[in-house]
């Protein structure tokens, strides 16, 4: 994966098993443009979920699109109380059973949400887990 800054912002571009990705984010980091190029012509299904996932671990991991410290421990505790939850070995959130997300990346990212609208995206401001 590449990192570096670009005209509209920041860029990421990688070519992984996955196909080639390209994202930018803006200096309020909100991605401006995010692309996928599938390496096969047929994709099994699920591959977006994949991409989607690959996207996110990478906001994730280079700290772009974090939403706040009490946003994510509101998040924490509704994915912790919510049945589709894995749970790890020390009984904290692990993965949804219903994404397939990994929720300690999932929850610290503002632009994600629950997709039972258990807690949602940090920018529509309605439901980001504060209720
Ligand atoms: S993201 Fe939503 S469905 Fe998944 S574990 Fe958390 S609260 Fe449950």
């Amino acid at each position: 994966m590449i990192y570096k800054p670009h005209q509209n912002g920041r860029l990421l571009e990688g070519d992984t098993q996955f196909g080639k990705f390209r994202i930018v984010w803006n200096d309020q980091n909100e991605v401006v443009e995010m692309t996928h190029e599938p390496r096969e012509p047929k994709q099994p299904t699920g591959l977006s979920r994949i991409a989607h996932g690959a996207a996110g671990l990478a906001k994730a991991t280079l700290g772009i699109d974090q939403c706040s410290e009490s946003t994510q421990a509101n998040r924490r505790a509704i994915c912790k109380a919510c049945p589709l939850v894995q749970l790890d070995a020390h009984g904290d959130i692990r993965r949804c059973s219903e994404c397939g997300c990994w929720l300690k990346k999932k929850i610290t990212l503002a632009g994600e949400a629950c997709p039972h609208g258990k807690w949602s995206s940090e920018r529509t401001g309605d439901n980001n887990g504060s209720k």
